[in-house]
Parts: C-alpha cells; structure tokens; sequence
C-alpha cells in the first residue's frame, strides 16, 4: 500500500494499491487541476527534490518547503502549551522535526483549513503522535485519517491563556484564525489562514472563496467574519505564506478591507 500525495495541491491520500481517480481538493471549484493533468507523487519522492525551508517570517519561527510547492504555505510555530505549530505543510523532515524541537517542540497542530491539510498525518506520527486540531465542519474534506485528528467544534477552542483558535467560516466552512495575544516584542497576531488573505501590496487582505480562481467570498461571509471578529485585537496579520503578512496597524487594515470589499461587491454595510 502506497501513501499518494496530490503533486499540485500537496495532499495525501488515504493508503491504496492505485492512484486515486482523482483528487478532492482539485477538482472543488476552490482548486484547480492542472491543464497539464493529475499528478500523484509519494513523501519519498517529494523529499528527494525538496528541503524543508526553516526561517523566521516575521517575528515567528516558519517552516515551509523549498523549492516552492504549488500552494507554498508555511507553518509557524506558537511556542505555547508545549508548543502549538499553525497549519502544515507536504514535507516532512528529520531537520525540520529537529529544528522544532530545539525551539521546545510541538504538542498539537492546529490547521487553519483543508488546501493546508497536507502530510498532517505525516507530521504528527514524526512529532510523537500529537493531536491534529481540524474544526468539525470541514470533517468531510479529511483526506487521510488518523486516531490523532481531533475534531473541535463551536466559535472558540483556547489553546493557551493567550492563544485562541476562532472559526471563522467563508473560504470553507470549518476555516479558522489564531489569536495570540502575548506574541513576541508585546504584540498582538492573528494567524490568519486563508480566511483573511493579505493583498500583495500588504495595505489590506481580501475575502475570497477561492485564492487561485479569484472568485470572491458570499458578502454574508464577509460580515460574519467581521463579526466573529468584533472586539479581537490585533497588531500584525500573518497571512498563509512567507513575507505576506501586514506587520503593524495591521487591525485598522482589516477593517478598511472589510467596508471597501462590501462595497465592492455592492453590499450596503450595516
Ligand atoms: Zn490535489
Ligand atoms: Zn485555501
């Protein structure tokens, strides 16, 4: 039996002799499949071509794959409760797992999302079997599953006096946020997935149902993210990947998104 992993969206599939017909992620409409077709590829062949890109973005520790994935999230490492690494990504490496451990490990992984679902199981029997924390509502999109998935449900799940995970549904329904409000230097961050997703120019973010199709989130979303949102402070906003982050002010910015996006999509803001 063979682990396959989706060679365009990075994620791995339940165990079978064969290649799946085709890959979930993919083919829903917040994906795409290559017009050059489906590719599966396994960890060992991903690891023969690829490292593990072990850097700070910012003022968090990130890991990511290098060269570049075609969804080139990185993780970052809240060194909380045993240490919490937010989101995931396909490669796993003994550098990587070591590198986190010398900056005090990782007891859970908490993902923002499924196009970040990834090589989850990979990463949690290589970290010691922790717990991989996945809202509930995004149950269905589960890919490869393991007795170390651990399914939270409703608004909240505090992981740490100051860290909180927020399900903020719009790009899926399971999505969600990380409020860290005693990160490093005094500041304040939302780990923001892509449920809020910076623009290039790092002046704002946009809401979008789909990153790569550029198809904009339901208005109704919009406004129950800045619901959920109401009264969460924040300086920065990491957003999914290395760099795209809005590092100061970075509160005031997602309002502003919030009223121009509405407005954009010609929705009268309560
Ligand atoms: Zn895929
Ligand atoms: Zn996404």
């Amino acid at each position: 039996m063979t682990v396959f992993l989706c060679a365009a969206c990075a994620t791995q599939m339940p165990d079978s002799d064969q290649p799946p017909a085709s890959c979930p992620i993919c083919t829903d409409d917040r994906q795409f499949v290559p017009a050059s077709g489906q590719r599966w590829t396994t960890h060992p062949e991903l690891a023969a071509g690829h490292a593990a890109r072990l850097e700070m973005d910012g003022d968090l520790f990130g890991v990511g794959v290098t060269p570049s994935m075609s969804i080139p999230q990185r993780a970052l490492l809240v060194p909380r409760a045993g240490g919490l690494l937010w989101d995931c990504t396909s490669l796993v490496t003994d550098e990587a797992v070591v590198a986190l451990r010398r900056r005090g490990g990782v007891s859970a992984i908490a993902i923002s999302h499924p196009h970040f679902y990834s090589s989850m199981v990979e990463w949690s029997e290589a970290l010691g079997g922790v717990p991989v924390l996945l809202h509930e509502a995004d149950r269905d999109w589960i890919q490869r599953s393991s007795p170390a998935i651990d399914l939270w449900s409703g608004d909240r799940l505090r992981l740490a006096d100051d860290v909180v995970l927020i399900h903020t549904p719009g790009h899926f329904p399971g999505s969600c946020v990380l409020h860290w409000s005693d990160a490093p230097a005094g500041r304040q961050a939302l780990l923001a997935g892509d449920s809020l997703h910076p623009r290039l120019d790092l002046t704002g973010v946009s809401f979008v149902h789909s990153v790569p199709n550029h198809v904009p989130m339901h208005p109704d979303r919009i406004e129950g993210i800045r619901d959920r949102l109401r009264g969460v402070e924040f300086d920065d906003l990491y957003g999914f990947t290395w760099g795209l982050n809005l590092i100061g002010g970075a509160r005031a910015k997602v309002d502003q998104s919030f009223t121009a996006f509405l407005a954009a999509e010609g929705h009268p803001t309560r």
